[in-house]
């Protein structure tokens, strides 16, 4: 079977070489494909060997689900046993987007790895023409966990992908770097009796929902307290995380980041917009700067920078990344750099 073997050369697809890539996906290869968030590792959805090959390439432990990437809400429909009331109203308003729902499905229709046990499964619309096309093509609802090695950051080009997968899957589609930067926000409604519940912030948040459709949803309170329960497997995951140890440095904190990076005679790299980065550039050793100050561009830059810091070619002590306000936005990145970074801030 395409893409099964330990060692395959792996092809890089046009977006003009669409329909190769869907010919080897239905046939049970993988092909990491380009979203809107991130890059996805895909897989034929319905078939175990090649579910359970993503598990293997990328280290995944087998406990923790996969999102099913389908063509639209119609999709969809033939798979859920029981929809919440809030469904189509959320489908109409955010897909294609970065909005995943976790809902409670019929038994046997997929491979029995993509659920990893729970008796739902959590589908998205990726707002992508390269990936819709591929996925209409093949004709297959496919997995998509981001497509780089486990409790790595995720891959924002396809450059990331082929460095974490080169010879171990199928190909890669290349669409060019992703627009958002971080997964998608996974909302569980798979209880129409409950409000629906945010197991991961992303580009759609909380307010958003709100505000557009007066639908009120929480997050879990694993999000807003790490100790408690996860309730979502991946949850319990460190994840998004380079080799080099990282801290979060408030605004107000920079001067005294510099200082101690000088005082201690650190290696330091930087992550954070051209305001901070122009200003410390000439004390550190290596700055990765986003391309505007905004929390918008700190995302879509957060795993390219962790990524091309870690790889600095002098090597780092410390990665200083910027920390932003936890509202918007804000939340999905700061949730992603909090786990890059342990949770620790400099000075505290
Ligand atoms: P990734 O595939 O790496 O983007 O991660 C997908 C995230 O969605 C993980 O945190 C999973 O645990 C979560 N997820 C996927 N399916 C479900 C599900 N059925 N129930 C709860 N969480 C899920
Ligand atoms: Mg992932």
């Amino acid at each position: 079977m395409k893409g099964c073997g330990q060692t395959v050369e792996t092809k890089r697809w046009t977006i003009n070489e669409v329909d190769e890539a869907a010919e080897t996906l239905k046939e049970g290869g993988l092909v990491a494909f380009p979203t809107e968030t991130v890059y996805g590792l895909g897989a034929n959805a319905m078939m175990s060997n090649s579910v359970r090959r993503v598990f293997e390439v990328k280290g995944r432990p087998s406990d923790n689900p996969l999102i099913v990437h389908v063509t639209g809400f119609e999709q969809v429909k033939d798979y859920v046993k029981v929809f919440h009331p809030a469904a189509q109203e959320l489908v109409n308003m955010y897909w294609p987007g970065p909005l995943t729902l976790v809902c409670k499905v019929k038994l046997g229709l997929f491979a029995q790895e993509v659920a990893a046990g729970l008796a739902t499964v959590s589908f998205r619309m990726p707002d992508n023409e390269a990936s819709l096309r591929l996925l209409k093509k093949a004709g297959v609802p496919a997995v998509g966990p981001s497509a780089n090695t486990s409790g790595k950051p995720s891959p924002t080009t396809y450059e990331h992908v082929s460095h974490d997968l080169q010879g171990k899957i199928a190909g890669i589609l290349d669409d060019g770097p992703t627009k958002i930067g971080v997964e998608s926000t996974v909302i569980d409604i798979s209880d129409p009796e409950q409000e629906p519940v945010i197991l991961r912030p992303g580009a759609i948040t909380r307010e958003q929902i709100k505000q557009d459709l007066g639908i009120e949803v929480h997050y879990d309170n694993h999000l807003l307290e790490p100790s408690d329960t996860p309730k979502s497997p991946g949850m319990k995951y460190k994840h998004y995380a380079p080799d080099t140890k990282v801290l979060m440095v408030k605004e107000k904190d920079w001067s005294a980041a510099v200082d101690w990076v000088k005082e201690n005679r650190l290696s330091a790299g930087v992550l954070a917009g051209p305001a901070v980065c122009d200003k410390v550039r000439a004390d550190t050793a290596a700055t990765f700067s986003y391309s505007d100050n905004s929390v918008e561009a700190a995302t879509k830059g957060l795993y390219a920078g962790l990524r091309a810091l870690d790889e600095a070619q002098l090597p780092l002590d410390v990665i200083l990344a910027a920390a932003f306000p936890e509202e918007n936005l804000g939340v999905a990145y700061m949730n992603r750099l909090k786990k890059a970074a342990a949770q620790k801030y400099f000075n505290e």
